[in-house]
């Protein structure tokens, strides 16, 4: 037999280098999220550090400065965190996929939660190389006391680094990118700002970028009127505390409403909202919004934004939220969601399973909650969450059996009946001669009034189900509600209900009703429809044309398709 042989895979940095630069992110804007990250852990970090008593000087001023020199061409990002000595830099720089920060995480897990630090792969400062030629890195550690102390770390993108003496005047570290040829477009103040808002718009510490005006009083002029003047005052371009990273129990409905407000200028007040926030068995907070459903709700979809401990990831959440919530608005924030994954791979995710399970629950909870508290004011609000009620019932059986207790009917009169409510209301006036109950509605309010009419002139009731998706609502509550049949009011089942005993005195002859009928069968001549000739008072049209409720729903699947 041949000898076993065990060892270790090597990698030659000089080929996998050009790999990272080219396919670590497919988005080059990205350098910009894990340089500004880095900076936060950095001080995150020396905040850590100085609450545990092992960094005591002065915290000083910790805001992280972004800025660039269209000369130089340089992008720079400094911070004032813990910095890194020259060791420090060759372990947690030069050894590329060795993450400081899960270092750190590790070392610190029993003393309290490192919850606040992004980093994790070790991968991320590598994002530098994919835009700039050169990376400087000129660091001072808080634990060296002399501005003489710093180093600095030089690199073009090849395997070799020079690390050297460096004079800093202050604690951190500068991160400074020599562009190369291809991504000047990333020295414009326009393009730096809007990766800025789009990624670090809610990172947990101030990052600085540029300057802006404010205007303040300055005095008054002869008619005792206050006068104004611009000064210039740091931009900060992010809001380091976002509301769902604060305990619900802080908050109150304006903030809820103003930060609505924040993430969807000119939108109009949500209707309610749900506060995540779960530690176990997999870390997610957020807040997510119920918009009002507007008819073009199709532009309301995909409003959900995913983050990661405040770094903004991506607004493609369809995989992580179920698709009857997509309508919802709002932000999750879950460092358990893996990124930079495949599709595919996220779907059979078990965390992403878990995370998508908590939404539809903690969404059916507070509809019941709606519910419970305020009945009327839920029937208020019903017109504009059924839709999301119905899709999710429609698509998720266990939705389905969180919800069926106060769920609602609307009838045509506008009231509303929960499923059992409505059970009770028609069971003893609306059966066939086999028990069934039939439950009849109008697609089409409006057009079907003469058969709505007729029908309330039975005794019976007729519900509202003319909403988008309310044809395979429909469908659905014949499968989940136990022998009970929905009939179009204009399908000729009605007159097979069996009626009630009062039965009123009809006010045409047999004799009438036979020659009317015969008159309406010859001139439509088409035996899809049925025609019934019945007048039980005379505000009631003696003639009713219609179709069965099996014809119409073979033409309604021939109009889209077949299938179902
Ligand atoms: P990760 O953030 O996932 O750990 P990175 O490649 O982004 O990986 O960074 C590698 C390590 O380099 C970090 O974990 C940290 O120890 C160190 N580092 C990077 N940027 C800074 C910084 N601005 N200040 C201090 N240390 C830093
Ligand atoms: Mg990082």
């Amino acid at each position: 037999a041949e000898a076993q042989e065990k060892g270790t895979i090597s990698i030659h940095t000089e080929n996998i280098f050009p790999i990272i630069k080219k396919f670590l992110y497919s988005d080059h804007e990205i350098f910009l999220r894990e340089l500004v990250s880095n900076a936060v852990d950095a001080t995150q970090k020396l905040k850590k550090l100085s609450s545990m008593g092992e960094f005591t000087g002065e915290l000083g001023d910790l805001t992280i400065n972004v800025s660039f020199d269209k000369e130089k061409k340089t992008i720079t990002v400094s911070d004032r965190g813990l910095g890194m000595t020259g060791d420090e830099i060759k372990k947690y720089i030069n050894q590329i996929a060795f993450s400081g920060a899960t270092e750190f995480v590790e070392k610190f897990k029993d003393k309290g939660d490192a919850k606040d630090i992004i980093g994790k792969f070790g991968l991320g400062f590598y994002s530098a190389f994919m835009v700039a030629e050169k990376v400087e890195i000129v660091s001072r550690s808080y634990k060296v006391d002399n501005a003489s102390e710093a180093v600095r770390w030089e690199c073009d993108g090849s395997t070799e680094f020079e690390l050297t003496p460096a004079e800093k005047a202050e604690r951190g570290t500068d991160i400074i990118l020599h562009i190369n040829a291809d991504s000047e477009e990333f020295l414009d103040e326009w393009r730096l700002k809007g990766i800025l808002d789009k990624y670090c718009k809610f990172l947990p510490v101030e990052i600085k970028f540029g300057m802006e005006g404010e205007s303040v009083e300055d005095g008054t002029d002869e008619q005792g009127k206050p006068k104004y003047k611009t000064i210039q005052k740091d931009r900060i371009i992010n809001n380091p505390a976002p509301l769902w990273a604060k305990s619900p129990a802080e908050l109150k409905d304006e903030d809820y409403l103003k930060f609505y407000k924040e993430l969807y200028p000119y939108t109009e007040d949500p209707l309610f909202w749900i506060h995540l926030n779960v530690d176990y068995p997999f870390n997610l907070t957020g807040v997510l919004y119920f918009p009002k459903v507007k008819a073009d709700f199709e532009l309301q979809r995909n409003k959900i934004q995913l983050y990661s401990r405040q770094v903004f990831i991506t607004d493609e959440v369809k995989d992580v939220v179920p698709d009857f919530l997509m309508l919802l608005h709002g932000i999750l924030d879950s460092p358990d969601i893996p990124l930079n994954v495949s599709r595919s791979y996220l779907q059979s995710d078990a965390n992403v399973k878990k995370i998508s399970a908590h939404i539809t629950k903690k969404v059916a909870d507070k509809l019941q909650e709606l519910f419970k508290k305020d009945r009327k004011d839920f029937e208020k609000k019903w017109d504009d969450i059924s839709i999301f009620v119905k899709y999710g019932i429609i698509s998720d059986d266990k939705f389905y059996d969180k919800v069926k207790d106060f769920a609602l009917f609307k009838n045509v009169d506008g009231q509303y009946f929960t499923f059992e409510e409505y059970k009770e209301k028609v069971k003893a006036n609306q059966t066939d001669k086999d028990g069934q109950l039939i439950y009849l509605y109008t697609s089409s309010a409006g057009k079907q009034d003469s058969f709505i009419q007729a029908a309330k002139n039975k005794g019976y009731d007729v519900l509202q189900l003319d909403g988008v998706i309310d044809s395979h609502f429909i469908n659905t509550l014949e499968q989940k509600l136990e022998k009970t049949q929905l009939k179009r009011v204009d399908s000729e089942i009605a007159d097979k209900l069996v009626e009630k005993d009062e039965k009123l005195e009809s006010v045409l002859s047999e004799d009438e009703k036979t020659q009317i009928k015969g008159v309406f069968d010859k001139a439509i001549n088409n035996t899809t429809f049925t025609v019934t000739v019945e007048s039980l008072s005379t505000d009631e049209l003696p003639v009713v044309i219609t179709m069965s409720e099996f014809m119409r729903r073979m033409k309604d699947m021939a109009k889209l398709g077949g299938g179902g």
